[in-house]
């Protein structure tokens, strides 16, 4: 039987890309998947083609609709397992070019959508000694032309999940973050168009970027997966790095 097998599991982001491909994993392996996305017909069709147990919709720029579809994917599941922060938002632009709306909007959906899911979270997860898995990036990690306050979101977002760790750790409530690299979904095509057919990145070195292939949606679903399940019990705290080797040297 699957470890994911009765997880009750609400995925924010979960109409597109990443997200998607979250829910769908963890629903064909026997996971009960809430899915949220700002984009309400996305979430609608996703949900329809997954098989989900149900849709619980919020931006999570909006504490409100955060605190509020985290109730109704508890009153659906009937308690909660598994909190994966994936919704998330690029803005490519010279850092010291850039708003400082266009700043603070990246950080409230980055930084503190997760914070504020995380806290409406809290109890169901201390209830069932539950799980969260961040969505943070390899550019929260090192820095990149062009995406400043993205990798600083990232970073940021990094932070965020040890402390939260430390903090939920006697409670028995595991917190881990992700930190893919480039993956083949519309924030990477809104980033590089053609990016099989590119010869340059604009924000890093492309050939190590390509690394023989982007990234899946679904490469990253299975280390959530992983994180998500009991085999990661001793797992907390951690930011795990799947880039196809991009910052292996
Ligand atoms: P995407 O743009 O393809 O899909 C993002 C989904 O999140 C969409 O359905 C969108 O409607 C939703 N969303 C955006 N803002 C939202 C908000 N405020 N509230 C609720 N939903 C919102 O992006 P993706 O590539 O699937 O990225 C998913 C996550 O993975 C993001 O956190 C991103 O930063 C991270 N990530 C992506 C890559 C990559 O290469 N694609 C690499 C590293 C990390």
């Amino acid at each position: 039987m699957s470890e994911l097998q009765g997880k009750r599991v609400f995925v924010t982001g979960s109409g597109a890309g990443i997200g998607k491909a979250i829910a769908t994993l963890f629903t064909e392996r026997g996971a009960r998947v809430v899915v949220s996305d700002r984009d309400k017909d996305a979430a609608e069709q996703a949900a329809a083609e997954i098989g989900a147990a149900g849709i619980a919709n919020c931006d999570v720029t909006s504490e409100p609709e955060v605190q509020t579809a985290i109730a109704e994917a508890v009153r659906i599941l009937g308690g909660l397992d598994v909190l994966v922060n994936n919704a998330g938002i690029e803005i490519s632009s010279p850092l010291l070019q850039q708003s400082t709306e266009s700043f603070d909007l990246i950080h409230q959906v980055n930084v503190r959508g997760p914070f504020v899911a995380m806290k409406a979270a809290a109890e169901h997860l201390v209830a069932s000694k539950g799980n969260v898995v961040n969505m943070a990036s390899v550019a929260g990690l090192g820095g990149s032309p062009l995406l400043g306050s993205y990798c600083a979101s990232k970073a940021a977002l990094i932070q965020l999940t040890r402390v939260a760790a430390i903090e939920m750790r006697d409670a028995g409530v595991r917190v881990n973050a992700v930190c893919p690299g480039f993956a083949d979904t519309d924030m990477v095509s809104r980033l590089v168009p053609d990016f099989e057919a590119a010869t340059q990145v604009p924000f890093g070195d492309l050939v190590a970027a390509k690394q023989g292939r982007l990234g899946t949606p679904e490469d990253i679903a299975q280390v959530v997966a992983f994180l998500a399940s009991d085999s990661a019990s001793w797992v907390t705290g951690s930011s795990y790095v799947l880039d196809g080797g991009l910052t292996a040297s």
